[in-house]
Parts: C-alpha cells; structure tokens; sequence
C-alpha cells in the first residue's frame, strides 16, 4: 500500500507540472431536468483540475467495467497529502457519488459545489482554511453508461437514468464489506488514502410521499466511537437539520423507515441500521462520521440537486466550524479502536426510547373500493399535514464478542486474508510449523437464506460452540493482530455470527460439508459389530426410536447415529470447524514475519 500511496504521489506531482487552462467550459444541465454522462462528468472535473490551482483530479484503481474509478480533491494550499494536511490540523471529508447512477442528484451537485467553492461564490473558499474536500464523481460507472429513460420510470426526472446495478449485476451499495467487486476495491484504497473525517453518499429513496426534498440517513451513533456518538446525537445530527432549515429553502428530514412496516408514518418513524455492507455502515467502521442524502423521487430533479448542494454546503460549514473537535475526537478514536476489547456485531432496536419530531406529511388516502377495480391509495398533496411523530434512534447492541489477541487463518483461505489488505490491514506469517492452543467454533447452526442476495444464499441466525484445542498450523498461515486501526471491520468479518462476516457470505460454507465418506457395503457390519459389543450405545439407540418414529424408520439415520458415536467420528474433528481460531493470549515465542500488503 506504501508503494501504491508513493505512486500516487508522484502522479500528483507530475499532474501539478502540467497545467493551466485559461477558460472553463462546463455545462451542468441539471435545470433543464438533464444529469451528466459519465464523460461529461469527467471532463467538468479535468477542467476543474486544470484550472485551479487548488484541484487535483486522480485515479484510484480500476472499476468492474475496466474504466477507472476517479477522485476529485480540493485543498487550499495545493497540498495533496491527506496525512501532511491532516497534521495542519484539517479535516476530511469524502463524497461519493452515483452508486446508484439512477439517483444522480449528487454527480451534478458535486460539481456545482466544486466549482462555487473554488469560484469563492458566496464566500465559500474560507472553508479551504481547515477542510480538504474529496469527491468520488461517479462509483457505478457500469450502470451510469447504461443510459434509459425507463430506469425508475416513477421518478421526477432528470430525463435519461442509469441502471442500479454494476457491470457484474451487483448492487454495489451492499458490497463494501465483501469486496467482491473492483470499484469497491477501489473505494477502500481511496478511503485509506484519505482516511477522512466525514463521509457523504449520495441516493435518491421512493416509498411513501411527504414535502421534504431531501432525508438524511445517519449511521447509528451507538455503533459510533463513545465521545464521537455523544457528539454526534447532541450536536452534529441536530446542527445540521438546524443549518438546513435556516440556510437552505429545503429544510431536511431524517429518511423515513417507518417504526410500523404496514402501518402509517403518524406512528413514528426509526433510524436505519446501516449495516457494514452499506457504505455509511463500512466508513463507520473507521471512526468517520457518515451519511447517506436520500431524496425523494416524487420532487422535481433541479429541486432535488440543488437541496444536495445546499446539504453540501452545510455539511462542510459544519465541519468548517468544528474542525478542531471533529480532528480531536477522531485522533482519539483511532487509538482507542486499538486497545478496544468489546465488540458488538448485531443489534436490535429499542422501542422503549424515542425522541418527538415535527413533520410535514400529506394525507393518504384508501378510496372504496369500486367493482372490477384494484383499490390504489395515494397521498393528496392538497391535504398536508404538520404533526409531532416519534422518531425511534436507539439501537441496543444484541451480540457482542471480546476480541482475541489475534486471529489465526490458515492459508488455504487467503482469499480473505487479501480482502483484509484491501483494507490497510497489518498481516503476518507463521516463520515454522508449530501447534497452538486456541479457541475453536463450531458451527452449530447456520441457515442459508432462501433466495439469493448479491449472488449469495447469506448464512444467517449463526450458532457457534467454542472449543479450546490445541491446533496444527504451517509456516506462512496468517496471524491478524488485533491491535489495529482497523479492528472493527476485522473483527465484523471474522466472527463467523457477526451478520456480514465472510463466513455469513459464504467464504467458509466447505466446512459447512462432511469431512469423509464411507462405503456401507463393508462398513455396516463393521457398525453392527460395534452396537452387538456397546450396551449402552444399544440401548440409547433403541430409547431414540421410541421417541422418535421417524428415526425408528430409517436405517440410514441410525447407522449416522452409531456412527457418530463410534471411536471412527474422531476423523470427523473438522466438520463445521470453522478454520478461523482466536489465538487468545500472546504466546511467548512465536515466530511471525510482516507480511507486506
Ligand atoms: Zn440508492
């Protein structure tokens, strides 16, 4: 990664050496309900690039449809080494745009706000005093280059939409913990790279209809850093919807999930738990503070850019403002992350605690049901409301592990040893063979879900049994020490039942199968010569049938239940072990090399 950091350094500087234009010629089309093509995008931003000496426009690695994936960086003094401005005392903040290329607000918003920020329209070039701007143009560039005007075809423009999915069919906004894909390759080399403060991904939501432009999901503050969450409900969440209401014409809401999946948002309303597979639930994982704009389909598109713009504009005043905070809380985050021992994977949400907040809805109206036709319910936008409705923000955490001193993985699964450096992480290699004492899971239930999801049948509602043994492992199997900035996506990944570890997306499911097979041609005698010696085995063989008929009536299943039971089931000690061991302690003298990312 160092290797990768000092190219790109050397790339900036020779994009420095080569600049300027002297005129700028970019058409943003948003008022005539029109969003950019892809290479219109990168060409406003190349023009931008050549033409401030604050802007720089960069490749970060490739994405699945082989073009490559862009960032954007604004920064005051022309410095372009997020660590150098970081030790300024300056924040960072990440937006990406167009993983969803149908909801493209935020690829002309982004643009728009570039381009007033280093024209210091409005003033806005001060924030360059302490803020460094990093902007994804567009993620999905797959699905931006397949253009319709049928893609979300109930949705107030702009005219010509790009498709949802990725190249590979895949909805990249649920693979930033997986990997599967180049783009979010990609994104975590730009997101290590800048390690920023503040992340923003930009979406457009359907569903139920009410008077807001835009709705913010924010990442859960419990899931949050301890002194980073407290600031986040207390201060930075309620300042921003502040900011919005007074600075903006489009005052913001938070993203309606109703609290009551079939009943009305006059129940309440509840904060959305963005998993690690969302890129607001993965940026967290890294102590940033992250949000998702949602907005809403029914406004018209120019309305809806320009409220992105306005959130843009807020966010970084906000960020502006409290830059030196945002810097402190985060540095200290990092290092508690590193000496953290709880960790909690899953969590559910508490319908004790909700919080009042006014908001402006329309009426939904049921009409009678006439003969011959289907009832079809809509919201009368010449009936709105205003009201107080709960807003439910608490989750409560439901599992939680304590970490080990380090994860040990064999290296028949380097596969995901690789998706752990994508992240930055430190790796090592056992130097000899050596047998360890660790813990152990096997896993006692695992469900697969029954349709596919990202081209996977995710295991879900997973059991484990821990067992303490004693295991052979090889030189060059992997040591992860858990002693990094990068805990939490390690730990999430690697405890088989946290919801959106590799185990959960399939990555293990071999062990999940036998471990050997045997002929009952020859091995039933040798079974039954077994249960003839073993009285107790016969006996608690022949209680099993009387209680359960269907096992008295199978002949297959009882040969497995003497089986199992028999000296031979020691063969068997792998079967649904998951391969991952929690190495708990330190050992004295174990011979570890640096393995290099
Ligand atoms: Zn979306």
């Amino acid at each position: 990664m160092r290797h990768a950091i000092i190219l790109l350094m050397a790339g900036l500087l020779i994009l420095t050496a080569c600049k300027k234009n002297d005129e700028l010629n970019i058409n943003l089309k948003y008022d005539q309900n029109l969003s950019l093509e892809y290479h219109e995008v990168i060409d406003a931003y190349s023009q931008l690039a050549d033409y401030y000496a604050e802007a720089r426009l960069v490749e970060m690695g490739k994405t699945d449809i082989g073009k490559p994936l862009h960032l954007f960086m604004i920064s005051g003094d022309g410095d372009f080494d997020p660590e150098s401005v970081k030790k300024k005392g300056r924040c960072i903040i990440l937006i990406n745009n167009g993983i969803h290329p149908g909801e493209p607000e935020g690829i002309d918003a982004s643009i728009q706000f570039s381009w007033d920020l280093l024209e210091n329209r409005n003033d806005l070039k001060k924030y360059l005093d302490n803020v460094m701007i990093g902007i994804i143009p567009m993620y999905n560039i797959g699905g931006a280059l397949d253009r319709s005007q049928y893609y979300r075809t109930n949705q107030n423009g702009p005219i010509y939409n790009g498709r949802r999915r990725n190249a590979r069919n895949l909805d990249l906004n649920r693979d930033f913990a997986k990997q599967e894909t180049e783009n979010a390759r990609s994104f975590a080399k730009t997101f290590l790279f800048l390690n920023p403060d503040v992340f923003l991904d930009t979406h457009t939501t359907n569903g139920s209809d009410h008077q807001y432009t835009i709705t913010l999901i924010a990442t859960l503050y419990s899931k949050l850093d301890t002194a980073m969450g407290t600031f986040f409900k207390n201060k930075m969440l309620p300042e921003l919807y502040e900011r919005m209401e007074k600075n903006s014409e489009y005052e913001m809401i938070p993203y309606i999930q109703m609290s009551n999946y079939f009943g009305d948002i006059k129940d309440g309303i509840m904060a959305y738990n963005d998993d690690p597979f969302y890129s607001t639930g993965y940026t967290s994982l890294f102590n940033c503070y992250s949000f998702m704009t949602e907005n809403l389909v029914y406004k018209y598109f120019p309305d809806r850019v320009r409220s992105v713009v306005d959130f843009l504009t807020q966010l970084t005043d906000f960020t502006y403002d409290n830059c030196s905070e945002i810097r402190q809380l985060k540095d200290e985050a990092d290092k508690i992350i590193k000496e953290q021992n709880l960790f909690h994977l899953a969590w559910e949400l508490d319908r004790s605690y909700s919080e009042n907040i006014l908001f402006k809805g329309y009426e939904y109206i049921r009409p009678e049901p006439s003969e011959g036709m289907r009832v079809r319910g809509y919201y009368d936008h010449d009936k709105p409301w205003t009201d107080t409705i709960p807003y439910y923000t608490k989750y409560d955490p439901v599992l939680t592990v304590k970490k080990p001193w380090a994860y040990v993985i064999p290296q028949a699964w380097s596969d995901v040893v690789d998706k752990l450096k994508y992240n930055g992480i430190t790796v090592y290699r056992l130097g000899n063979n050596t047998d360890i004492e660790v813990e152990t899971y096997y896993i006692e239930n695992a469900e697969r879900s029954e349709r596919p999801n990202q081209g996977h049948y995710v295991n879900r509602n997973v059991k484990v049994r821990t067992v303490n043994q004693e295991m052979p492992f090889y030189k060059g199997d992997y040591i992860i020490i858990t002693n990094q900035h990068a805990n939490r996506y390690i730990v999430e990944m690697l405890e088989p039942q946290a919801p959106n570890s590799y185990f959960a997306w399939n990555y293990f499911d071999p062990i999940l199968e036998a471990q050997d097979f045997y002929s009952f041609r020859t091995f039933e005698s040798q079974l039954m010569e077994l249960l003839d010696k073993d009285e107790e085995l016969r006996a608690a063989m022949e209680k099993r049938k009387t209680e359960d008929e269907s096992f008295a009536n199978d002949q297959m299943a009882q040969l497995r239940f003497i089986y199992e039971r028999s000296p031979m089931y020691e063969i068997e000690k792998y079967n649904r072990l998951y391969p991952v061991c929690r190495l708990i302690n330190e050992p004295d003298n174990l011979d570890l090399e640096e393995d290099p990312i």
